[in-house]
């Protein structure tokens, strides 16, 4: 990744893609203490434009007030560095990774007397979990791993230290022959995947787990909308692993993983076993949302 022609906006300047480095005393790197997003862009063929950018720097603020990290710009200035990353990268579609992080002025765990710094980077990325996945779907194993306790991690955030648990859980689950991993929360029900909110489909209706440990997606809130703008109903509600294996469709929902549906989960056959008729409608109005072809949605699109 760092051996790349282009440009990374760091700490309000756009640096050479090459010298955007950091030295390895970085707080950050050592305790795991910085916030992040994943966004992307997409060619609309009118233009490229970042898919619903105000509300992804608005978590990465919240994010940081979680953790009492004061980011040094307004959300204004971010957003107008995400536009100008993909642009003199010359990017027509792209993900974009912003990050809030600890420097390298001090060690120890408080990180008070560290500098806060931001980056953003921009890179083409396709399909997260394969160009294939998006049309057939994708083989899950419940997680070994249990996903995060309210009062452990601070599940609103998207927090670099989180994903030591999505990396286990993830590492486990391609080691075993599988796609991704669908996480429990400490009840033992249905929270996320290591990347991923999760959705399933009953009788026509749509259900996906409440917030209470997993992450408030940006793409679950698009789909949402999307969903219930085609006439399907959608309702938060707690979700047993026996559910999915008995449910008519799922799907996994994520900025990057964009609507992937869930062929399998544990070696048992899901629904048909690829994507069901009302995933492929509610992946095929989220793809129109984000190539800017649902009027209904300009809002969502900020053009570069
Ligand atoms: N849960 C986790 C753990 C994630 O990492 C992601 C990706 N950011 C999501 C859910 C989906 O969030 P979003 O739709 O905002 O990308």
């Amino acid at each position: 990744m760092s051996d790349r022609d282009g440009f990374i906006w760091l700490d309000g300047k756009l640096v050479p893609w090459r010298d955007a480095n950091t030295h390895v005393l970085t707080h950050s790197l050592h305790y795991g203490m910085s916030v992040f997003e994943g966004v992307r862009a997409y060619d609309t063929g009118r233009g490229t434009a970042i898919f619903r950018l105000e509300d992804h720097t608005r978590r990465l603020f919240n994010s940081a007030h979680i953790f009492q990290m004061e980011v040094p710009y307004d959300e204004a200035t971010i957003n107008e560095a995400h536009r100008e990353v993909v642009r003199v990268n010359k990017l027509e579609s792209a993900y974009i990774r912003p990050l809030v992080y600890y420097g390298s002025e001090k060690m120890g765990v408080s990180p008070k007397g560290a500098k806060v710094h931001v980056a953003i980077g921009a890179w083409p990325w396709g399909a997260y979990l394969g160009e294939d996945g998006l049309k057939k779907g994708i083989r899950v194993k419940i997680s070994s791993y249990t996903r995060h306790h309210v009062n452990v991690s601070m599940v609103r955030a998207k927090a670099s230290g989180h994903y030591v648990n999505s990396i286990l859980a993830n590492n486990e689950a391609i080691a075993d022959g599988y796609d991704e991993a669908l996480l429990l929360d400490t009840e033992g029900y249905v929270s996320e995947g290591a990347g991923e909110n999760l959705f399933i489909v009953k009788n026509g209706k749509v259900y996906t787990p409440e917030l209470s440990s997993c992450l408030e997606g940006i793409t679950r809130d698009s789909v949402v909308t999307l969903a219930r703008e085609l006439g399907i109903s959608v309702e938060e509600k707690r979700i047993t692993r026996d559910e999915v294996y008995c449910c008519d469709e799922a799907f996994f929902t994520g900025t990057a993983a964009e609507v992937t549906p869930i062929r399998e989960l544990d070696n048992r056959k899901v629904g048909i076993g690829s994507r069901g008729p009302v995933t492929e409608r509610i992946q095929s109005a989220y793809f129109d949302a984000v190539n800017g072809r649902n009027a209904q949605h300009e809002d969502w699109l900020s053009f570069i």
